[in-house]
């Protein structure tokens, strides 16, 4: 099967109205799935040697009770499925594994088709496409810099891109949608790794709050939703993600392509040092945004359930250990500077993957081999976005 995926021919993500896609060409591997029994401590089914130092990941059985609940439905690879936001990180990511499943009947819409603040014209857009799916990777996206600098439009776009796509979903009949949420929505101080639960227990991290009371009305209006119609609407939250076609622009980017873009930028200019902010001793998880879609096409066939559910890869390390990898990677021979007059941000932030893990699903991609793709990537147009 693999290798008639690989003669058939690729399809870009880009303009365009309904895409009768072939399956593109993947380098990696189809994974297995152990099933709902997880019984050792988990970690990645690596390709190749990871050589990440520092790399911790905690062993944890969830309990009975605990256990998220198992819808399998395998989609129709002819089912009209719509990827809000497909020319963005992730949602280029889920378009890639969309492709390379076989999927044949992908919508999709850029910005200047479709303005998802424009709630007349995603109404319409339903009404005519009327797709059965929906993944929402649509969102006003930034790291603390673009949050604490613009929370009025994180928390105003938001809001609106989301209730447009959600109840535009509702309306329209829409099988089952997926909402992307995020880490950010976590109180402050959750406990560690954090579990589902934790939702609404505590303040939140005060420089993200805009876009997280934002995504936290998108969980709500699909629990709503499904409440009292019983729509098929189910969010997740991701971990920290890096990949193909991220946002280098230091003002808007999140810490992991702001040092791949600086480290790279030191060695462009022969700089002796790169100055990071504070002391990188706080742990932070990161997840591959390929094995990001892979998990929501996962949870898209297999699960239903008024849950949030989380999505990383159950490991954690520090940002000193990310700054030296990312520093090999690129091949930066200087020094790193701590700036420790920075803030460190919390302390620790790992989502607690059980229920995931529980359903079957791993990652694929380890920190070394994401790292490599990523700097490849972003070696083809730097600076881009
Ligand atoms: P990107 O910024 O890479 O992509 C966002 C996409 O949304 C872009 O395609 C953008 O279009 C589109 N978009 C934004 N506003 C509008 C609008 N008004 N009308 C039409 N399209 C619009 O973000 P990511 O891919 O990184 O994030 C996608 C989702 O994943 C978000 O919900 C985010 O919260 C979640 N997530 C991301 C994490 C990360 O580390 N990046 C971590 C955890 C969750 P255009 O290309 O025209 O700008």
């Amino acid at each position: 099967m693999l290798s008639s995926l690989r003669a058939a021919a690729a399809v870009r993500p880009g303009h365009g109205r309904e895409f009768r896609a072939s399956p593109e060409t993947g380098n990696l591997k189809p994974h297995a799935r152990p099933g709902p029994n997880l019984t050792k401590c988990y970690g990645f089914q690596h390709h190749g040697p990871g050589k990440v130092a520092g790399l911790k990941h905690p062993c944890r059985l969830p309990d009975a009770g605990s256990l998220p609940s198992l819808s399998a439905m395998s989609i129709d690879r002819n089912a009209k499925i719509f990827v809000a936001g497909h020319r963005g990180m992730v949602g280029s990511a889920i378009y890639r594994e969309l492709q390379r499943l076989g999927f044949t009947r992908l919508v999709v819409r850029t910005r200047v088709e479709l303005e998802l603040l424009d709630s007349a014209a995603v109404t319409q857009f339903y009404a005519a496409e009327q797709p059965e799916f929906v993944f929402i990777a649509a969102a006003r996206v930034g790291g603390i810099l673009a949050n604490s600098q613009r929370p009025a439009e994180f928390i105003y776009e938001n809001l609106q891109i989301q209730n447009h796509l959600i109840f535009g979903a509702h309306t329209a009949k829409v099988r089952k949608l997926l909402f992307l949420g995020s880490s950010c929505i976590y109180p402050k101080l959750a406990q560690q790794p954090i579990p589902e639960s934790a939702l609404l227990t505590g303040p939140l991290e005060p420089t993200n709050e805009w876009y997280a009371v934002a995504k936290i009305a998108g969980i709500k209006l699909c629990l709503a939703l499904r409440r009292q119609y019983g729509d098929d609407f189910i969010s997740s939250m991701p971990a920290n993600l890096y990949g193909l076609n991220d946002n280098y622009d230091l003002q808007g980017s999140h810490v992991l392509p702001a040092l791949i873009r600086k480290f790279h930028e030191a060695k462009v200019a022969g700089a002796p040092a790169v100055t990071c902010w504070g002391s990188g001793s706080p742990f932070r998880e990161f997840l591959y945004a390929d094995d990001l879609a892979r998990a929501c096409v996962f949870l898209m066939e297999n699960y239903s359930a008024d849950e949030i559910i989380n999505i990383g890869c159950g490991e954690e390390l520090t940002i000193k250990a990310l700054a030296e990898t990312v520093q090999r990677i690129v091949g930066y021979s200087g020094q790193i500077v701590w700036d420790t007059t920075k803030p460190d941000g919390t302390p620790r932030k790992l989502l607690d993957v059980s229920r995931l893990f529980a359903l079957g699903w791993r990652p694929q991609v380890n920190m070394e081999s994401g790292l490599r793709l990523a700097y490849a990537d972003f070696l083809k147009n730097p600076g881009c976005r």
